[in-house]
């Protein structure tokens, strides 16, 4: 194997570790952001309803009072009839009282029709509070958890990273560079062992003449078809890589 491989395959299973904890740590954050969410909305909800019910109760009074407004007008007009003498006027005045009369009835009707809908906002009110209390009560202790989970990752996050800058300093500078930008391109493991002659990142076939250069490990050497660096796995594993070294035997034993 080239000697500066060695170093960045420990470097490299750190960064495999370090991209899956940020996945972890993303989904967990969203799993965040939709409590917040569904607790936004049922607020807003909450809200409209009492705007809507707010509404109501001014109608309600509006209405009330024109309905207060002609029971007086009834009263004067009862009082102005017992005064009267003249059998025309007597009546004019009686037909104005029985149009008073219905007018007041209809604002009763439409009063008590409004008296209904209020309930029934007010009914869908309570429930929607009383989701939002319970939502709450449960997504608190959900919330507890999962920020105690993301701290923990960023902790771990924090532990790999000082893993990390202790075996970069030992790292060849420039073939760092190289491995770092590939690691950005593909998220995923960039040097990889050659199995059954073909690249383990893509699987494209080499040439013996490819794999004799990896064998002998004198320059780096990139797949041609995903620029992946390679090296030969019969060589030592790498220190920390026991699962790759469990995984790539299986996949060996497989094929
Ligand atoms: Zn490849």
């Amino acid at each position: 194997m080239h000697p500066s491989l060695k170093t960045l395959l420990n470097i490299q299973e750190l960064d495999i570790k370090m991209i899956r904890l940020m996945r972890v740590k993303r989904q967990r954050q969203q799993e965040l952001m939709q409590i917040k969410a569904l607790r936004t909305e049922l607020k807003e909800q909450m809200t409209l309803k009492e705007e809507e019910v707010a509404a109501l109760n001014e109608e309600i009074n509006r209405l009330e009072e024109k309905i207060q407004e002609l029971s007086t007008k009834y009263k004067q007009l009862e009082e102005q009839q017992a005064s009267i003498k003249k059998v025309e006027e007597f009546n004019a005045l009686t037909h104005e009282m029985t149009a008073v009369e219905r007018e007041k009835n209809a604002l009763e009707t439409q009063t008590s029709n409004v008296l209904d809908k209020k309930a029934a906002e007010e009914e869908i009110l309570d429930k929607i509070k009383e989701s939002l209390e319970t939502s709450e009560t449960n997504s608190n202790s959900l919330e507890e958890e999962i920020k105690l989970s993301i701290d923990k990752i960023n902790e771990e996050g924090q532990q790999l990273k000082g893993q990390r800058d202790a075996l970069t300093e030992k790292a060849d500078p420039e073939i760092f560079k190289t491995y770092e930008r590939l690691l950005r391109n593909k998220k995923d493991r960039v040097i990889v062992p050659i199995e059954n002659r073909a690249c383990s990142g893509c699987n494209i076939t080499l040439t013996l003449q490819h794999e004799n250069m990896v064998r002998k490990g004198e320059s780096l050497v990139f797949c041609e078809h995903c620029s992946r660096i390679h090296y030969w796995p019969e060589e030592q594993a790498p220190e920390e890589s026991g699962s790759t070294g469990r995984r790539r035997r299986r996949r060996v034993a497989q094929a």
